[in-house]
């Protein structure tokens, strides 16, 4: 497994890559939903790539960027065996200092959800995403369903600008409570941990019509938790809340 943070690197190795690609974009904090989605990646390709960058552009001024959990030695430790053929973890002025292509989010699809109370997110999303495929060359890269409205986005940007390359949709890993992989689990408490379980089963619930919207604000809140949207859009219900500061989201 090669690690590589700079682009002269990176290009170095590209070039003499001859067989199918494919990409894993991550920011880190790996998990094993991000390990499923290297899985997909060999079973599409026969050189595997993931990339690993904390993207500031997507983070609004008062998110946690600076807090967000970042440890490479851990990642390379859990990628290393798996069968990964090229990690690319570059620093932000590797991908920023050139002033890359700057790639708006349909608005059709990002003025929804995520995308109020995150203005910009979304752009910032499609200008890295846009950045790595342009220095990567994927024949393919995996994006996992747990950001479902990030997948549609980058489906249609990719469509828009005509890129050569398969988005892959991978299934949401979850723990047997039902509660999401995230990288940002890592931020609660064992008891907000077992609160945050209720936000999959208050989606399954009102995406079944067992309980409406009020019903599930009020159920969560007496657990501590605010929820910022339920909602149905494209034959999926998808939903957003707070645990203590730490925002989760999900879809069924
Ligand atoms: P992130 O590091 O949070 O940007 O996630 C990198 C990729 O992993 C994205 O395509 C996510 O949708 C995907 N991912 C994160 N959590 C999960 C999960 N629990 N199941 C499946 N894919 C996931």
């Amino acid at each position: 497994m090669q690690v590589v943070s700079s682009i002269v690197d990176l290009e170095q190795i590209l070039t003499h890559q001859h067989t199918k690609m494919a990409l894993v974009p991550t920011m880190g904090a790996l998990h094993e939903g991000h390990l499923s989605l290297v899985e997909i990646a060999k079973s599409k390709a026969g050189f595997v790539m993931v990339s690993i960058f904390v993207n500031p552009l997507q983070f609004g001024p008062n998110e946690d960027f600076t807090k967000y959990p970042r440890d490479l030695r851990s990642d390379l430790g859990k990628l290393a065996g798996l069968g990964v053929d090229l990690v690319f973890a570059p620093e932000v002025a590797d991908i920023y200092q050139s002033k890359p292509k700057e790639i708006m989010a349909n608005p059709q699809l990002a003025n929804i959800l995520c995308g109020l109370s995150r203005p910009g997110h979304f752009d910032g999303v499609c200008t890295v995403v846009y950045r790595l495929f342009e220095l990567m060359n994927p024949s393919f890269a995996i994006f996992g369903e747990k950001d479902y409205q990030q997948l549609m986005i980058i489906q249609d940007m990719v469509k828009s600008y005509k890129l050569a390359v398969e988005i892959v949709p991978a299934p949401i890993i979850r723990e047997s409570s039902g509660l999401a992989l995230s990288s940002r689990n890592q931020y609660l408490s064992d008891s907000q941990k077992l609160a945050a379980a209720n936000i999959h089963q208050v989606l399954k619930r009102f995406a079944n019509d067992e309980i409406d919207i009020n019903f599930a604000r009020d159920f969560l809140s007496k657990l501590g938790i605010e929820l910022e949207y339920l909602e149905k859009h494209f034959a999926r219900t998808y939903i957003a809340a707070k645990v203590g500061s730490t925002r989760l989201i999900d879809n069924v």
